[in-house]
This record gives C-alpha cells, structure tokens and sequence, in this order.
C-alpha cells in the first residue's frame, strides 16, 4: 500500500481511537446508571432507542472527523482577533485576584450565561433550523448531546468561546469551563427520572433539560441553561411541571438518517416554515412565543 494512503488511514485511526477513549468513561458511568435505575427495563429501552442512537453516533463521528478541526480553528482565530483588536476586557493576569477553582467557577457561570442567550437565540428563525437537528431526537440519551448539525457547532463555539475569552479568562479556566459544561451535557440528556429536589432550583437536572425536548407547546420556548437553572428562573423561562412523559422531538420531517439531518438546514422549506411559525405566533399575539422562536410551534 502507498505509505501515504497508510498514513493517512493511521491518522484517521488514531483520530476515531482517541474519540472512542473520550466517549468510553461518560459511556460507562451512564451505562452503569441506566442498569441502576431501570433495572430489567433497560433492554427494551435500549432497543427503543437503538434507532436514534446510531445517528448521534454516526453524527458524532462526523463532527470528529470533518467539523472540530474547523472548530479549533475557529477558537484559534477568536483567540487571535481578540488579541491584535485589543477586544478583552480583562486579561488573564486579572483573574490571578482569585484562587484557580474560583476562576473555573466564574469561567462555568459565564459560560452558561452566554450559552442561555445563545441558546434562546437558536431558537429563533434563521438559526432553528440547524438547531431542530439536536431536538429531532425522539429517543432522548445522554447520546443526544453529540447531535449537533455543523452550523449549530459553529455558532456554539463562536458565542461561547468569544464571551470568555474577551472576559479574558485564563486558558485553563476556559478549557475547564467547555470540559465540565460539556460533561454536564450528558448528564442532563441522559435518561434519568430525576428532579435533583430543591437543587433542581440551581442546578439544570435531567428532568428539566428533558423538558426542553418535549414535543408540547406548553413546553416549548422554556428551560434553556445547561448548568445552572437560576438563570431561567432570573429570566422568566424555568418550567418543570413534574416528570416528563410526553413524547420528545420536533415537528418537522428531516428525512433519513444523518444525510437527513445534514441537509435540513440548507433546504429553503425549513426557513418558510420556521418564519410561518413566527409569523403565526405574532398573529396570536403571543409575546413569549415570538421570543422563544419557532420551537414554539414546531410540535403542532
Ligand atoms: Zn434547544
Ligand atoms: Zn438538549
């Protein structure tokens, strides 16, 4: 075989060894979970939700093959364009004022913050339809935290990263921030039955974000945080009526699979739809609704 051909092929291998090593430990621990809380029940759910599975996972082999290298240039480029426009407000020598788990702690509510804004804004007309793909799960797994359309990743990685970095947070707190609000991800996808009580008024629970999913109107355009639920609260959109049993998804058809998924948000009718459901909602008057965003409506 031609040694560039063999290179190449090693490279794709260690990319997708060193993809299957981060996901084995979240595999594990939600694994292991699933057999505690569901017992026998945890076969036919498996299978219930094989379906779906295999799309985040042949999704999430696609980010880590095509899309993060994009994605680490563009954290790159924000670094870059952040220093020579002289855009950070503060600079990592600032931050030294506090101890590192005090940075990281400040770096994760930060991050939540502009994530919670970025997030609403997702859910309004131009940029719904690359975010319907993460919600057309109808078999919601802590999996469903790789279901990501490319463009969804981008604008992501541009709010998030652009927020902490012009707040001038060290690297390390920055990486730290991405590492323990992704890791949390999963935990609020995973399909557990659980409110976290009293934190729930704190910290995001899987309940909650399960919420987010629901395929109901009275659920749509509500539960946006990924860590921490006070900021729905502080901002109008916490909504947790008990254990969510309705059905998860969204209204809209994507077609087949990942090349579904992949080619939805460059097909014009999911713009005309996503705009008649705002243009709906302000016929109804609805104020809420038309600030959520289509979702709003994307169940009926
Ligand atoms: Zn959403
Ligand atoms: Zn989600």
């Amino acid at each position: 075989m031609d040694e560039a051909v063999l290179s190449a092929l090693l490279h794709v291998a260690r990319i997708l060894w060193d993809a299957l090593i981060a996901i084995s430990i979240p595999a594990a621990v939600f694994v292991a979970l699933a057999i505690i809380v569901k017992g026998r029940d945890v076969f036919p759910a498996a299978r219930r939700a094989s379906k779906e599975m295999r799309i985040n996972i042949g999704m999430h082999i696609l980010d880590v093959m095509l899309v993060s290298p994009f994605v680490v240039a563009l954290i790159a480029g924000i670094a870059h364009a952040a220093d020579s426009a002289n855009l950070r407000i503060l600079r990592p020598g600032h931050w030294e004022l506090l101890p590192s788990a005090g940075v990281i702690f400040v770096a994760v509510f930060a991050g939540d913050l502009v994530g919670y804004w970025r997030h609403r804004l997702e859910h309004t007309q131009f940029l719904w339809p690359s975010h319907a793909i993460h919600h057309s799960d109808t078999e919601m797994s802590w999996l469903t935290l790789l279901r990501f359309h490319p463009f969804n990743r981008f604008s992501t990685t541009f709010f998030d990263f652009s927020f902490l970095i012009i707040l001038g947070f060290p690297e390390y707190a920055v990486f730290a921030a991405v590492f323990i609000r992704h890791n949390y991800g999963y935990l609020i996808h995973a399909d557990l039955p659980w409110t976290f009580g009293k934190f729930g008024y704190v910290f995001v629970s899987p309940v909650m974000h399960r919420w987010h999913h629901a395929r109901d109107p009275a659920a749509y355009g509500s539960n946006f945080a990924t860590v921490f639920s006070i900021l729905d609260r502080v901002f109008g959109t916490f909504r947790v009526p008990g254990p969510c049993q309705v059905p998860l998804g969204v209204g809209e058809n994507m077609g087949k699979g990942v090349v579904g998924q992949l080619s939805y948000p460059f097909r014009l009718a999911a713009y005309s739809a996503s705009f008649q459901a705002q243009h709906d909602l302000m016929r109804q008057g609805s104020v809420r609704a038309v600030a959520s965003g289509p979702a709003y409506v994307s169940g009926n």
